[in-house]
């Protein structure tokens, strides 16, 4: 086991972590992502910048479970331009401003015509949405609900110069190599364009985690998935249907720079490590959090936690996806996220990691009564500390329950104790002879 003061978690934190998650989430900000195309490669290559990144491409056509790797979108430019000439709406303004998928379309419309291909938020006029249709053909366009008020009635020249053609699927990985086989999976969507807390957040952080891991010795393989959303998490499961039984802790990350929640959405089986570990870390560290039970909506969770794979994956979000007003619009930019909450986020998330990768189970060695701590010096060695009482409890808690069948986190949800001193306190006992992780049962 891992010294505390050695800790992963400390190592992991800089003064400066925020401001390299943020000016990755800026760096990839501006680009055009879809669930396929140019876009996703730029993405990949911004991070490759920071990480040995292996690009995969799935060429479209290629089946995968119930789905096929769609066609692949790029787009040069978009526009539509009012009877003058003006453009009054412009793809290189605001990516948001063409419907994701848009087919192509080169055309003089009227007013009438053109309504019906524009989306807007009649209850956030002064906010451009989000809207994509990648599985049926359509073509359009999103801009505010005041600009679209206010379209006189003349015609318009309609142009999205965008292609539909084989391609390919193309999605990121990086690999850690642990002490174990065991992986612990992290993974972000890649999917969506200029939209800064839900996407750019999730996948600088991640980005930056997979860096700075990097450098350290760890016991379970870390597996860091760049892959679009749905059809990406499905066409990795595909690929890797064989391997999937490794991953024993997951995390899905997404919308991880505002300042909201945290909200952690537990697996599908509800009770894995993660799950508690997750739960142990926020009530400690973010009482205002909040634990929802699994349900099947939302990010890639939900195809990691499908019946046929169940695998022990949960999402964890600052302000959850749909309930903040910024989500999905032109509104959730570079001023919605900041430095100080990435770097929380990245902090909750390196807690959690270190709870994992601390955690294991204790035998105490002289189960028969109370050892005498006072004559090892073990309440000695804690005398005159403020947090004294607490770590005397951590001491009576850890050699009760060491009895082989409860882990450390076991032993600090039942102490209600944070599980660093839990840990800390397993390893004075351990050196002091009084642990053993030899599981044998004493006679
Ligand atoms: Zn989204």
């Amino acid at each position: 086991m891992r010294a505390p003061l050695d800790s992963l978690a400390a190592k992991l934190d800089s003064a400066a972590i925020g401001e390299d998650i943020y000016a990755l989430a800026a760096a990839i900000y501006p680009i055009c992502r879809s669930i396929t195309g140019d876009g996703v490669r730029e993405t990949l290559r911004h991070m490759a910048k920071h990480i040995d990144l292996a690009v995969h491409e799935v060429p479209s056509g290629t089946p995968v479970f119930d789905w096929t790797v769609p066609t692949e979108w790029n787009i040069k430019e978009a526009y539509i331009a009012n009877a003058a000439g003006e453009r009054i709406v412009d793809f290189r303004n605001c990516n948001l401003h063409v419907l994701g998928y848009s087919a192509p379309i080169r055309a003089r419309l009227s007013l009438s015509e053109l309504k019906p291909h524009i989306f807007t938020l009649p209850d956030q006029p002064d906010l451009i949405p989000y809207r994509t249709s990648y599985y049926s053909e359509r073509w359009g366009f999103c801009m505010t609900h005041r600009q679209f008020e206010a379209l006189p009635d003349q015609d318009y020249d309609v142009v999205i110069d965008s292609g539909l053609s084989d391609g390919a699927l193309t999605y990121g990985e990086y690999f850690h190599r642990g002490e174990a086989d065991a992986e612990f999976l992290l993974t972000a969507h890649s999917c969506h364009p200029s939209l800064a807390n839900d996407n750019c957040s999730g996948l600088a952080l991640l980005t930056q985690l997979a860096a700075r891991l990097a450098e350290h010795k760890t016991r379970y393989s870390y597996r860091f998935l760049f892959a679009p959303g749905t059809i990406g998490a499905i066409t990795w499961l595909a690929r890797n249907a064989d391997g999937v039984h490794r991953i024993k802790h997951g995390l899905v990350i997404s919308c991880v720079g505002d300042g909201g929640g945290p909200v952690y959405k537990k697996s599908r089986r509800g009770d894995t490590q993660i799950d508690r570990a997750m739960a142990h870390v926020l009530r400690h560290e973010a009482p205002q959090s909040a634990i929802l039970d699994f349900f099947p909506y939302g990010y890639d969770e939900r195809q990691f936690c499908a019946p046929g794979f169940d695998l022990p994956v949960g999402l964890f979000q600052r302000s959850q996806f749909g309930t903040f007003p910024e989500y999905h619009t032109s509104a959730d930019n570079l001023d919605f996220i900041s430095p100080e909450q990435l770097a929380l986020s990245f902090r909750m998330i390196v807690r959690v990691i270190d709870l994992i990768e601390s955690n294991c189970t204790f035998r105490n060695t002289s189960p028969y009564g109370e050892p005498q701590l006072g004559r090892r010096g073990l309440y000695a060695a804690i005398g005159g500390d403020k947090d004294a009482a607490a770590k005397n409890m951590a001491m009576l808690w850890v050699l009760n329950l060491s009895d082989g069948a409860h882990s450390l986190l076991d032993i600090a949800e039942r102490a209600g104790l944070p599980f660093p001193l839990v840990a800390q306190t397993a390893l004075l006992l351990q050196d002091n002879g009084l642990l053993t992780t030899d599981l044998g049962h004493p006679e």
